[in-house]
């Protein structure tokens, strides 16, 4: 095998995580390489990782296009009739395909601007922060030594046995984005967030889906009555959502799957057309790094780090799906920057705390910070403040006005601890309540800031002008609890 480079970091994997890490190394002056072996359907070289390619990005454009679709049936009542409304599935999973590859050409094109070398193919870390690099062209394997590692391998869909995804008829996310029809009935094991994301675009699209989960509580991290009123929404739309339902197996037919499992009243069964498995995703850590590197894993299968995203072994970091924390792409993000950073010489951290989460349904569902549960149980005092969209001007003249915002602030010194949101466009919406939390805003702080009218954002306004019983476009109550 070839001795060849020496680099001053080499970074395996280039989704979200490994992606910022690269081009920020790049920019802070260190000669970096970044090895990735995801390729698109036509074999080529595609980075970007599962957020660009079977991720964040084409379950968006799925989403919108649904969307759209969706809305256009309701346009009546705005006003604007359509005579003969239909989708073109492929022209859809076209758009969807085009905007993919937008997308990962323009990270080849990053790389370039930024002086990354882009390695096609496999990479796996010996010891020593030496690489074993087997290139994607067939061509000789060679050995790369680099100064710093960065393991940012990410993630792939966990597979159960009572519903293995090995027919054309039961599938994982990524086959449930390449649908080539609408299954008339479509069965969903999970009410997770893409099991809830896969399941609305094909409830929109005309299939009549069923989505099984195993748990009682619908969305156990999120907000409860946020979990209750979208639930009773999501069932409105026609997703038929079964809670306390575990499947314990299936049989493929020629052309369905039946599907059985325990519920409410016992053992029961469905027949579907395609099934989606979409309960949840495990490190890809095979193959990755030799016994003998010095890299371990936890005992739930991620690579174990300290909270600056080492790993035991020196100079190898390990950062996004790959180590503890939400399988979110901008926390990867994060820690790609803070660990280019680290390598630099500087000392940044990830606010852990702050993360926002986002399920991307219709309306939106978004939060960030401590839920009310959250709260009470570390005996934390807190008042909150409420405002429901169907009060927004805004949001009533976009037709779209379910939904609410919920700000929590600290009781003790009124520091805004937490803010959830049920509503169109929350997932934007968020991202002011996370500039508040990072600047350490008070709840009078975003009361005495002007916001324009007329915007969803006052909903945020009028949430926080809530607790001290100041808002003016609803009747204000008593602080305390919301539920
Ligand atoms: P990945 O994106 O998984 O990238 C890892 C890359 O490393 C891959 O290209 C892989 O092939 C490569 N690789 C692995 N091992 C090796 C090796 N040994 N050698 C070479 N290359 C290797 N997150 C959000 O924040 N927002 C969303 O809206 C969202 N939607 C999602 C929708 C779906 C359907 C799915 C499946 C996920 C979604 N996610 C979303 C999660 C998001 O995609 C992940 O959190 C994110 O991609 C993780 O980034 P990463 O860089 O850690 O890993
Ligand atoms: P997430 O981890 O957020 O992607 O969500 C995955 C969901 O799948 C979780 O809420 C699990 O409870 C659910 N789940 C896992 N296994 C089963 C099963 N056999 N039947 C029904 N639901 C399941």
């Amino acid at each position: 095998m070839n001795m060849s480079e020496e680099y001053d970091v080499i970074v395996i994997g280039a989704g979200p995580a490994g992606y910022h890490a690269a081009i920020r190394c790049s920019q802070l002056g260190l000669r970096t390489a970044c090895i990735d072996k995801s390729v698109d359907m036509n074999g080529a070289p595609a980075y970007g990782g599962t957020c660009l390619n079977w991720g964040c990005i084409p379950s968006k454009a799925l989403l919108d296009a649904s969307q759209k679709f969706e809305d256009a049936k309701r346009f009546e009542d705005i006003g604007i009739t359509i005579a003969d409304l239909q989708v073109d599935l492929s022209a859809m999973m076209n758009h969807k395909n085009d905007v993919v590859a937008s997308l990962t050409s323009g990270i080849a094109g990053l790389f370039k601007g930024n002086g990354v070398v882009d390695l096609p193919g496999h990479g796996r870390l010996v010891k020593d922060c030496m690489v074993e690099y087997v290139p994607a062209d067939a061509s000789e394997p060679e050995i790369l030594v680099a100064e710093n590692v960065i393991l940012a391998p990410g993630s792939v869909p966990v597979d159960i046995s009572v519903a293995p995804v090995d027919s054309n008829l039961i599938e994982d996310s990524t086959g449930a984005l390449n649908f080539t029809a609408v299954p008339p009935r479509l069965g969903v094991i999970g009410a997770g967030v893409i099991g809830l994301e896969l399941g609305s675009v094909w409830n929109r699209l005309g299939s009549n889906v069923i989505v099984l989960e195993a748990l009682e509580e619908f969305l156990p991290m999120a907000d409860r009555r946020i979990a209750r009123d979208s639930l009773r929404i999501f069932q409105s739309q026609g997703l038929d959502i079964r809670l306390d339902t575990k499947v314990i197996g299936s049989k493929v037919g020629s052309s369905t799957v039946v599907v059985d499992y325990e519920g409410k009243n016992g053992t029961e069964s469905i027949e579907v057309d395609k099934l989606v498995v979409a309960v949840g995703r495990r490190p890809l850590v095979s193959n990755l790094f030799s016994e003998d590197s010095g890299v371990s894993l936890d005992e739930d299968g991620f690579i174990s780090v300290d909270e600056n995203c080492r790993t035991k072994a020196q100079n190898v970091f390990a950062i996004g799906d790959a180590v503890r924390g939400p399988m979110l792409a901008h926390k990867g993000m994060e820690e790609g920057i803070m660990v280019a950073e680290q390598i630099a010489g500087g000392q940044p951290t990830v606010a852990y705390d702050r993360i926002p989460s986002v399920i991307y349904t219709n309306p939106e569902i978004a939060w960030v910070g401590s839920t009310e549960q959250e709260l009470a149980e570390n005996s934390v005092e807190f008042n909150v403040g409420t405002f429901p969209f169907a009060a927004s001007g805004r949001a009533l003249a976009a037709n779209e006005n379910q939904g609410m915002v919920k700000v929590l602030a600290d009781a003790k010194n009124d520091r805004i601890v937490g803010v959830h949101v049920l509503g169109p466009h929350a997932s934007e919406l968020i991202a002011q309540a996370v500039i508040a939390m990072e600047f350490d805003a008070s709840s009078e702080d975003l009361a005495l800031t002007m916001f324009a009218h007329p915007t969803l954002g006052e909903a945020i306004h009028e949430a926080v002008l809530g607790i001290s019983g100041q808002a003016i476009h609803m009747v204000n109550r008593k602080s305390g609890s919301s539920k």
